[in-house]
């Protein structure tokens, strides 16, 4: 392997000033980091907010670098977006879970685990392969297509003819598809007609504050109307809705009651391990 001196290194920032010269760099790292496994996912349940109960899991990517640590994907992602390394790395990310997934089914059942997703990015759906690599994923692992719930973004979805057939073919296979960050991008409402989504996750911005809405300040009413809008267009649409990033107990008790049965964030349960989930669903069978 190359020596490389701590002088040489890159901080991998958006702020970059010659992003090129950056990716450039950061790709190189990338590809090395995926040739030799640097590479795991880690699992953020997805809880019944009435139940308590786990009942899927979101899937998100870590690269633990051999001289950096663990390097949030946040840091990664848009590089990796940039230079189509996201393609392979989404690939692996998506076969992890597959087989995960269905590991956690044999051992726990249908009832424990129902949903269970990687994020997708933009640059997958053009992959001319990306359905396929779905379609060989599930039958690698045996997970049953309705479990595997793959996450896009707004802006990923409104792109145009060949990603809206291949989220069509995918959807016929029976993966479930869902809208994440929703209400942070553009033509959420007229998107949910043309896209054949079974799940939208309320954007964290839309969570953060929700607790403090007796204020009654601008800000705090036109958040906790889009949590309610969600709700509604999601019942008139039949779709499951998740709402993101919950920190504490009183803005879990206000989603609540603003009528979401589905969270996820901090307060509920961290991103953790396979086996740290396996832990957990071990305990909800034994209750
Ligand atoms: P996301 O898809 O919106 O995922 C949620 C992010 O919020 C995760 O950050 C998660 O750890 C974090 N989070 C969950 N609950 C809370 C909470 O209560 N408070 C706060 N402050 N944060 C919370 P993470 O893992 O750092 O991922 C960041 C983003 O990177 C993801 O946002 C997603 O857009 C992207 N990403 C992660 N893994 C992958 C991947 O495998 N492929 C692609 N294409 N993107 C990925
Ligand atoms: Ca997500
Ligand atoms: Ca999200
Ligand atoms: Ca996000």
């Amino acid at each position: 392997a190359k020596q490389r001196g701590k002088a040489n290194w890159v901080r991998f920032t958006p702020e970059m000033e010659r992003p090129v010269v950056a990716d450039a760099q950061l790709g190189a790292e990338l590809r090395r980091g995926l040739e030799n496994g640097e590479f795991h996912v880690v699992y953020q349940p997805l809880v019944d907010l009435h139940l308590n109960r786990v009942i899927g899991v979101e899937a998100l990517v870590r690269w633990q670098h051999p001289t950096r640590g663990v390097i949030s994907p946040i840091e990664f992602i848009p590089a990796a977006e940039r230079t189509g390394l996201i393609v392979p790395l989404g690939r692996f990310v998506l076969r992890e879970t597959c087989m995960q997934a269905a590991a956690w089914l044999a051992e726990f059942g249908p009832e424990v685990l129902q949903k269970a997703g990687p994020n997708v990015s933009v640059r997958q759906l053009h992959d001319p392969d990306f359905v396929n690599d779905v379609r060989a994923a599930l039958a690698d692992s045996g997970l049953p297509g309705e479990l595997l719930v793959l996450e896009l973004t707004e802006s990923a979805v409104l792109r145009g003819h060949q990603v809206s057939r291949a989220l069509h073919e995918l959807h016929d296979m029976g993966v479930r598809l869902a809208l994440d960050d929703f209400g942070t991008g553009e033509s959420s409402l007229s998107l949910l007609r043309a896209f054949p989504a079974s799940i939208v996750k309320l954007d964290k911005s839309f969570v953060d504050g929700i607790e403090f809405d007796e204020d009654g300040t601008p800000e705090a009413n036109a958040r906790q109307a889009v949590a309610r809008a969600v709700i509604q267009m999601a019942g008139a649409l039949d779709l499951d809705t998740v709402a993101e990033g919950i920190e504490n107990e009183e803005q879990a008790e206000r989603l609540r009651r603003l009528g979401y049965s589905l969270g996820q964030g901090f307060h509920l349960a961290e991103p953790m391990s396979p086996a740290q989930v396996a832990a957990m669903l071990a305990d909800q069978r034994a209750i």
